[in-house]
């Protein structure tokens, strides 16, 4: 099991890399995981993905990550879906009614940044997992015993790594779903979404953790991040071709703030970016052994907070079948079913209902605006319906719908 060859390696140390790194090896499975940042810059990235769903939360308990995240996060039970256009609340959903259904009836608001900075801590304490950062991954090759990649250490030179697997967590911009030329189905908003961070309380005009509001103009989402200082993210949709520096300006994204609600003093603006989304699930997830998973292997729009989510619950699916055949206690053909669950779970789930989510904020009809809230608003009364919706939005029914498929 010790020879380099038996190891699997892992590009990127995301959120995906680092989980599927520590449930390898703490199974005993040794890893290589490859990261082109290094100790000098691996915390400045940009703000991205923060909330943790319930399903989420379980899985990084299993690998002592949850007990480091919840002190550096917020406990969430409720969130809630606001109509910009009346200024009211529609509705409030209440994760407690999935009390039968998980330990942790709520989301951890945590942000990747410091998920990855747990988690890397964690994998350095790890002795089965031997850590390259400041290393560059820049092509690999495969026969049907091993794989081989290429890297640029960090004195400049090329080398060869040897192993048994190649799992790709790299993110969307996959050398190895490129090199393997799988198409990366799926359209690219046209919009960008704007993000401001703000050093304010908004729970003081009767905002929860988590908002989505809807609007016919200007939808948005507000979530709230420990600090210090706390602080909140206010997301935007941009026209498509819009100038990147004069939305940026200072004045521009007061100006924003101010029309969404007005304060009457400044806001403490900590930053702001503009991204793009793609909603794209890549054809295959695996070719002989190389095989993708989270970013890698399916992008989709941050409304419903989905995308590290369900990568993460790739990095688990995948683990538990690396382990099985490394043991030699299943054959490799397991993992075509990992690409059949999590390929299902990227199109039937995480798109799907993301795609859902945006519909629901940016509706222009008034009646089918009223329509979609008067439902919202039954369904977060009604508890039968209340749980069938949170078990849909907290993604414990795209695990469970996966466990079904053969
Ligand atoms: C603004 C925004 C908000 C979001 N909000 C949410 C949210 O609330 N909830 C949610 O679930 N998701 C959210 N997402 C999506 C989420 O950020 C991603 O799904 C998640 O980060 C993917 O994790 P990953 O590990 O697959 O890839 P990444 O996080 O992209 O990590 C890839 C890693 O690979 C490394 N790497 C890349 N190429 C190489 C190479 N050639 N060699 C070596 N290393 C390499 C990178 O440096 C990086 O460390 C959001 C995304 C954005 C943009």
């Amino acid at each position: 099991m010790d020879r380099p060859s038996d190891r699997v390696i892992v590009i990127g140390a995301g959120p995906v890399g680092l989980c599927l790194s520590l449930a390898l090896s703490q199974q005993g499975i040794p890893v290589c995981l490859i990261e082109a940042l290094g100790d000098h810059n691996f915390l400045e990235q940009v703000p991205r993905a923060g909330t943790n769903h319930p399903a989420t939360l379980e899985l990084f308990e299993r690998i002592g990550l949850y007990d480091k995240l919840e002190p550096r996060g917020i406990i969430a039970p409720l969130f809630h879906y606001w109509d910009r256009h009346e200024s009211k609340l529609v509705a409030e959903f209440d994760h407690a009614h999935l009390k039968d259904d998980t330990r942790f009836p709520y989301v951890l608001q945590c942000e990747r940044i410091k998920i990855v900075e747990e988690a890397l801590k964690l994998v350095k304490a790890h002795p089965g997992i031997e850590l390259r950062l400041s290393t560059e991954f820049t092509a690999f090759s495969q026969t049907a015993d091993g794989v081989t990649v290429q890297v640029r250490n960090p004195a400049g030179d090329s080398e060869a790594i040897a192993g048994s697997y190649l799992v790709s967590a790299e993110g969307a911009r996959s050398i190895v779903r490129k090199d393997l030329d799988i198409e990366f189905e799926g359209f690219t908003y046209p919009d960008r979404t704007l993000n401001i961070e703000v050093a304010y309380d908004f729970r003081q005009h009767g905002y929860t953790e988590r908002n989505y509001i809807s609007d016919p103009d200007e939808w948005s989402n507000l979530f709230h991040w420990k600090g210090p200082p706390d602080r909140w993210r206010v997301h935007f949709p941009t026209a498509p071709d819009a100038d990147e520096t004069a939305l940026t300006q200072p004045d521009a994204l007061q100006a924003r703030l101010q029309r969404f609600l007005p304060i009457g003093k400044g806001f403490n603006i900590v930053g702001s970016n503009l991204y793009v989304v793609h909603q794209r699930v890549a054809k295959k997830f695996r070719a002989g052994r190389a095989i993708l998973a989270g970013d890698s292997a399916h992008v989709n729009s941050p409304i419903g907070a989905m995308g590290m989510n369900s990568g993460i619950h790739d990095a688990f699916n995948l683990a538990e079948k690396l382990v099985s055949i490394l043991r030699g206690e299943a054959d490799a053909d397991i993992l075509d079913r990992y690409e059949r669950q999590r390929r299902h779970v990227a199109l039937q789930h995480t798109q799907a209902q993301t795609m859902r989510n945006k519909r629901l904020l940016t509706e222009k009809d008034p009646a089918v605006r009223r329509k979609n809230h008067d439902e919202l608003r039954r369904t977060a009364e009604d508890p039968k319906l209340a749980r069938a919706f949170l078990l849909r939005s907290s993604l414990i029914e795209s695990l469970r719908e996966a466990e079904q498929i053969a």
